[in-house]
């Protein structure tokens, strides 16, 4: 099954302990896309300011990615700045210019609208309802979202909720979102809001999955090299959705193995700066690291 997904493109500038990278290609559905892009097939809506140039739009249109939802508005593509200390789980953001975002709305091409799967990426919660309400009878809906709409459109946010399947966002955004500090009550809060499945990401110490009835866990790859995690949210999204889309199986087995295909996404791109790490990384390099994942995690039982 093919995904669709909504989100931003963006230019960022970011800076971490190791380097620097000015304006170069990021937005949370540019790296859900390229990830997701290694399972299944992606439609992409978004926009992009006149100002967006067409190699990152080849680059993406050669990832199996269809850009015919991609509306090209005057202005500005979306920009973000951001920082992060020697404590790379949690950026700064420094600022965040919405641009074209601000007058954007989403129109899915005819064809899109029949998407099974779904990914609502970080955007506004009034647009990820827009695309609701433009998909006929889709099988999954997944979304993300972060502390700027928890804070400033909470209301659009729960209504979205109350829609959506599997919510995939980072540990912070879980507790400022149930206004509860203890992580279990705060997914039980958010369990009750509507999604099935609540996907907690906490950085370098991995996943927590809290089901109706089950809660599971993976720790982060351990990695010697870690330049940049901008994107890895987003990343992990794009491989867990992506391997769910791929098998259209979204039992709680497969639920567990999209969480550690999605780790094996994300371990990749926090080892360069924007999709470089994506870009070069083959289904080889993938597959092995899932073997490593296994090994990593794998105990026997009591005797
Ligand atoms: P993450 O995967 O959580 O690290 O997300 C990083 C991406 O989110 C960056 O590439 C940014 O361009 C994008 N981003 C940051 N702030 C926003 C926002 N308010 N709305 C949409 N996208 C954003």
């Amino acid at each position: 099954m093919d995904i669709l997904v909504v989100g931003s493109v963006a230019f960022d500038t970011v800076e971490t302990p190791f380097g620097h990278g000015h304006e170069v290609l990021g937005g949370s559905a540019t790296y859900f896309s390229t990830s997701a892009s290694f399972f299944t097939g992606v439609r992409l809506v978004a926009v992009v300011g006149e100002d967006f140039p067409d190699e990152h739009r080849s680059f993406l249109s050669s990832r199996n990615i269809d850009l015919t939802g991609l509306q090209v508005a005057p202005g500005r593509t979306f920009r973000w700045k951001g920082r992060y200390g020697y404590d790379l789980n949690e950026a700064q953001t420094l600022e965040t210019h919405l641009n074209v975002f601000e007058g954007f709305q989403p129109k899915l091409p005819e064809d899109f609208r029949d998407a099974e799967v779904v990914f609502l990426a970080n955007i506004d919660p009034e647009l990820q309802m827009e695309v609701m309400r433009q998909v006929k009878r889709p099988r999954l809906i997944a979304c993300d979202t972060m502390n700027f709409w928890i804070g400033g459109k909470r209301d659009a946010l729960v209504r979205t909720l109350d829609q959506v399947d599997i919510l995939i966002i980072n540990e912070g955004e879980t507790r400022q979102l149930a206004n509860e500090p203890n992580l279990v009550k705060a997914a039980k809060a958010i369990l009750a809001l509507g999604p099935k499945t609540l996907v907690v990401k906490r950085g370098e110490y991995g996943v927590l999955v809290f089901g109706e009835h089950s809660v599971f866990s993976i720790p982060a790859y351990p990695l010697e090299e870690v330049f940049d995690p901008t994107g890895a949210g987003d990343t992990f999204a794009g491989g867990f959705v992506g391997y769910l889309a791929a098998t259209g199986s979204f039992t709680d087995a497969a639920i567990r193995k999209a969480t550690v295909f999605g780790s094996v996404m994300a371990s990749f791109t926090v080892e360069d700066f924007s999709l470089n790490r994506l870009r070069s990384v083959s289904w080889q390099e993938i597959e092995d690291r899932f073997r490593r994942f296994q090994a990593l995690t794998a105990f026997e039982g009591l005797d």
